[in-house]
């Protein structure tokens, strides 16, 4: 119950200064590193140069500004994070204050996932395409090896979701990637592919992507394991093929970077290059002054750490049900189970 609290709590103080007109940040995205060890086409960030990370202390610091400015959800990438020794305690400290979850290529997953399982309450693995598919586009043979191995150890402790970025190398692995999930009991999730200044251009040929859209949103809607929501898919597709854009909330996710900066409106556009020290920062004041409004009309990314939250609506009866109240009733299903986890896993071995 370690995080049910405290996100309770300051979920309720944040729904009050709400309704009082403050905009606040609910998910922050924390960058720990550049440095990765696969060499993905269509990244920009292992093309640079770490500068001196943040200590331990300083991501604590890091945090309880965050908590303090209404942050609930906090999700950390890279790079890859497990490149990080202190990887666990990072999360631990995050585990006690939010709702935590990880991004990681997979790679190290086998080896290491033992030392982080209690301070998760997500998973995300990337997985591009069936075995040589994936390999190409993330650059090092025997990585999709490597990251199902690492998938299978931990989709017993943790809820864990495949993350597949669709570029033009992988436009006809969708399906696939919906049967590999099924089969290793996990879920998964899709978003198109975005070209960023300085990495190799794979984003999806347009009427191509537009039929994938459209097989996979039938497939959510027969019941498969996509965590995307419907209206995801609707939403791109209304906005890209038929004029009728979304409405951008780049101001509910606060980017961090690996120097702990405030990356300003989204990372998409500003390549994550952040300003701002976090702790050095009234986060209300900064999120309450800036102009998003420009941003609103932004249609340019179909990311879905922005566009989720940016379509979730309290009067979404099927959203509310699939965001909130399923994930209570999995979480709190987690926590009773946990102390009889072991003698379940003994059992079914
Ligand atoms: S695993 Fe992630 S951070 Fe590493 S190169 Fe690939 S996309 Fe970039
Ligand atoms: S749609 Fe535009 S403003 Fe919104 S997250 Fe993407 S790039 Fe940023």
């Amino acid at each position: 119950m370690a995080t049910f609290r405290p996100v309770l709590l300051r979920g309720i103080l944040r729904g009050v200064r709400e309704a009082r007109g403050s905009r606040l940040p609910l998910i922050a995205g924390h960058k720990l590193l550049y440095s990765c060890n696969l060499r993905c086409r269509m990244c920009p960030f292992w093309r640079r140069k770490d500068q001196r990370l943040l200590s331990l202390q300083e991501e604590v610091k890091m945090m309880n500004t965050l908590a303090d400015a209404g942050v609930l959800f906090m999700g950390f990438e890279g790079g890859e994070p497990f490149l990080r020794r202190d990887l666990p305690e990072i999360l631990r400290e995050s585990h006690d204050r939010f709702h935590t979850s990880l991004v990681t290529n997979g790679l190290m997953l086998k080896d290491r996932f033992m030392e982080v399982r209690r301070y998760l309450e997500n998973l995300f693995v990337s997985l591009d395409g069936i075995g040589e598919v994936h390999d190409k586009i993330r650059g090092v043979e025997g990585a999709f090896m490597r990251t199902v191995e690492g998938i299978k150890v931990a989709k017993d402790y943790v809820e864990t979701t495949i993350n597949v970025t669709l570029g033009s190398e992988n436009m006809d692995q969708a399906v696939n990637m919906v049967n590999l999930a099924k089969e290793l009991g996990v879920s998964v999730s899709f978003q198109p592919s975005y070209d960023y200044s300085t990495a190799e251009k794979l984003s999806p040929e347009r009427e191509r992507l537009r039929e994938v859209l459209l097989t996979l949103l039938k497939m959510k809607l027969s019941g498969e394991p996509i965590v995307n929501s419907k209206e995801y898919f609707e939403s791109i597709l209304l906005s890209w093929y038929g004029g009728r854009p979304w409405k951008c909330k780049p101001w509910l996710t606060i980017n961090v970077d690996p120097q702990g900066r405030i990356v300003t409106p989204c990372y998409v556009l500003n390549e994550y290059s952040g300003s701002s020290l976090v702790w050095e920062t009234d986060i209300e004041e900064l999120w309450n002054s800036y102009d998003w409004s420009k941003f609103e009309s932004c249609n340019a990314c179909g990311l879905t750490c922005y566009l989720e939250p940016s379509l979730f609506d309290w009067k979404n009866l099927s959203m509310v049900r699939e965001r909130i109240l399923e994930n209570a009733v999995d979480y709190l299903w987690n926590v009773l189970q946990e102390p009889i986890k072991p003698m379940i896993r003994a059992v079914s071995e």
